[in-house]
């Protein structure tokens, strides 16, 4: 099927592009940007008024299958996805099993292709059933597909084993990324060591715990000349160190979730759990340095780090509450409300951070952009909608965010994922 993408403001950053075009696609590749294209036959989006973009690429989703139906599938997170915007996700490995050899991620790739809706890409583990011990299967989880290697839910714990994580994966060529975080530092912590804290009576975890294994990593980095990616990033001295990192010509990429750069650690007051997450929201200042991060370009990426937990995992005590909030539908929105109308940074930009840096960091030669020839893989958002984020118009199976409610500005309205139509007028096709 051809589709026409008509009287766009086509937004393209890795081809200087922000102009109003029309977009053509055929056999599932872009075939053609310019100006009163004809559809001779092709479906036509209409897309006046809005953005067109390379579709959006998600490096941090916690998908839940398999192990976990209750909470996500690779179906439900899809959908999620298709009205985020997103038409590619990266799979963490922290399912049940862990996917740490190649016969998990060949289950999540066969799963993934069923699913057909948007592109899931595995992620594998670092060590052995993210026991921080042994090094897995790297070579055989990239021979059979996977994108990046991380334990996310955890630290690479061992110093040692970082350091041969990363010698490995030079050689394989992708990167490690890493949920820094000091164990002993954070341990029993359930939120921002802060005043907050304090007055809350609850178990603090210092932005210490983060920076002191951000600059761990960035020191392994050194020595082994590899890839470094790093994920949430929430303290300002994990930004500075990050930012000299760059300057010192490492190859070093980080990214930031929406939640991180929206809210502040006074969100858990009244002990909302759903405002529990990990790393933990922090104050003011280092809100504020994520913020200005992602506007000089040391922080490269916005992902959501999409943790889906039921409300059994949430409605209890903050203490033994689970760790996360869903993230795939808000983050565009918030990425416009705090991001763009605050002045960060320009629609290109955001384009960038979550679709064409992505495609970089994790290699995508064929994504992130909308040259003739990529995949036909392309978003189309109305940055002006106003909407509201209730329970209805989730399409996760868990319900945990802290956003429930709000009242949001722009959306996704339209998706093709690989020359398909998946989001035509905000309905799933
Ligand atoms: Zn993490
Ligand atoms: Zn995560």
């Amino acid at each position: 099927m051809n589709i026409l993408i008509k009287n766009a403001r086509v937004v393209d950053p890795e081809n200087k592009i922000d102009d109003r075009l029309d977009i053509l696609i055929k056999d599932g590749k872009i075939a053609e940007v310019g100006k009163n294209l004809k559809p001779n036959g092709a479906e036509v989006i209409d897309a006046t008024g809005k953005i067109a973009a390379p579709g959006f690429i998600d490096m941090h989703t916690h998908l839940r299958q398999p192990g976990r139906e209750d909470k996500e599938t690779f179906l439900s997170a899809s959908r999620a996805a298709a009205k985020g915007g997103f038409s590619s996700l990266v799979a963490m490995p922290n399912t049940s099993p862990v996917c740490d050899n190649q016969g998990v991620v060949e289950y999540v790739l066969s799963e993934a292709r069923k699913t057909g809706l948007v592109n899931i890409l595995p992620a594998g583990a670092v060590t052995k059933n993210l026991e921080g011990k042994d090094l897995a299967e790297l070579a055989d989880m990239v021979k059979a597909g996977v994108v990046v290697v991380t334990d996310d839910g955890q630290p690479v714990w061992s110093a040692h084993v970082m350091r041969r994580a990363l010698e490995y994966s030079k050689m394989l060529g992708i990167p490690v990324m890493d949920h820094c975080q000091d164990p002993e530092l954070s341990k029993d912590g359930v939120m921002n060591e802060s005043y907050t804290s304090t007055v809350l009576g609850l178990k603090g975890v210092p932005k210490e715990a983060e920076y002191v294994m951000v600059a761990r990593d960035i020191a392994l980095l050194k020595l082994s000349g590899s890839r470094l990616h790093i994920a949430h990033v929430s303290a300002a001295e994990s930004v500075r160190l990050i930012r000299q990192a760059k300057e010192d010509k490492l190859d070093v990429t980080c990214e930031a979730t929406p939640h991180h750069f929206t809210l502040t650690d006074e969100a858990v007051r009244e002990y909302n759990t759903n405002a529990k997450v990990n790393p933990p929201l922090r104050g003011k200042e280092d809100v504020e340095a994520v913020k200005l991060g992602i506007k000089d370009g040391t922080i490269d990426a916005i992902a959501t780090d999409h943790a889906p937990h039921l409300a059994t995992d949430k409605d209890v005590e903050f203490n033994s509450a689970s760790f996360g909030m869903i993230g795939l539908q808000s983050a565009l929105s918030l990425a416009i409300m705090e991001l763009v109308d605050k002045k960060y940074i320009s629609i290109s930009q955001l384009v960038q951070k979550m679709s064409a840096n992505p495609a970089k960091i994790l290699g995508l030669k064929n994504k992130g952009s909308l040259s003739v020839g990529k995949d036909a893989d392309v978003v189309v958002f109305d940055p002006g909608i106003e909407w509201v984020y209730d329970e209805d118009s989730i399409e996760s199976k868990s319900k945990n965010t802290p956003f429930l409610n709000w009242k949001l500005k722009g959306k996704a309205t339209d998706l093709v994922v690989g020359g398909k139509i998946v989001l035509k007028g905000e309905k799933i096709q």
